[in-house]
């Protein structure tokens, strides 16, 4: 049992489709039978079903949010791109940027910190993510690359945006690993003091992303500092889902 304060946030990521919007029944009643204010979820669907999400939970209280936007905030001949203005109009509330699976594309820094400005200047929350490789790991370049992308990612920022880290760490996404908790705590400090140290934000709450799951949430709970979860494949089942937030809260 605890009483801080938690985000869940279901990353769909490229899966669902109508027919899916009647699987989240059973995580509406939950959220409203058990959320007193301790925790807040949070659904990403992909960008085709922003609208249904968005009908179906008008009155409930769990949020929408997208996995992407574009950079440009005004409308224009950009074929295939969505913009914050859009996604504020079919009712999200957050955007995910920065994805490792979006980086890795090519999204870099500086597309990466244009968009949160423009989807900032939309008053959309950023659930903003980072995160080393296995890689850049084994090389113990991972201060280097963490500090690297919230420098980057974050230039220009004003005191009292609405940004949530979300810590992802590249290895541990969708391969069943997570870091151990001395790991994560120290990883977590660290993007606690650099955001401190260089940038006007206060107070940031920062998530973990990578394979979160009803089996190791318990432990990965142990880290203090962590104020949520982003969680992609076990978000797809809402009883695994569901499940998650109960052995935190109930
Ligand atoms: P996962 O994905 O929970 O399937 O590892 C997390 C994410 O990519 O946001």
């Amino acid at each position: 049992m605890t009483n801080k304060f938690r985000y869940f946030i279901a990353n769909w990521k490229m899966n669902g489709n109508l027919n899916s919007i009647k699987s989240i029944n059973n995580v509406i009643f939950f959220a409203k039978r058990y959320n007193n204010k301790r925790f807040k979820i949070v659904y990403c669907p992909p960008y085709t079903l922003i609208d249904t999400f968005s009908k179906k939970l008008k009155k409930t209280n769990i949020a929408i949010g997208a996995q992407n936007c574009f950079f440009k905030s005004n409308y224009g001949p950009s074929t295939g791109q969505i913009n914050a203005k859009m996604l504020r109009d079919v009712g999200a509330k957050f955007v995910i940027i920065g994805h490792s699976e979006n980086r890795s594309l090519g999204e870099d820094d500086k597309t990466i910190n244009k968009k949160i400005h423009s989807a900032l200047n939309e008053k959309l929350i950023i659930i903003f993510c980072i995160g080393e490789t296995l890689d850049q790991r084994k090389k113990k370049f991972t201060k280097k690359i963490l500090t690297k992308q919230i420098i980057n990612g974050l230039k220009k920022v004003k005191k009292n945006s609405k940004i949530i880290l979300a810590y992802e760490p590249v290895w541990s996404i969708g391969s069943g690993l997570v870091p151990d908790n001395n790991e994560l705590t120290n990883n977590i400090k660290l993007i606690k003091s650099v955001i401190n140290r260089n940038t006007r934000i206060k107070n940031i709450r920062v998530l973990y992303g990578g394979s979160v799951n009803s089996a190791n949430i318990k432990d990965l709970n142990k880290v203090n500092d962590i104020d949520g979860y982003l969680i992609g494949n076990t978000s797809l089942n809402s009883k695994k889902f569901i499940d998650i937030v109960k052995k935190i809260y109930i």
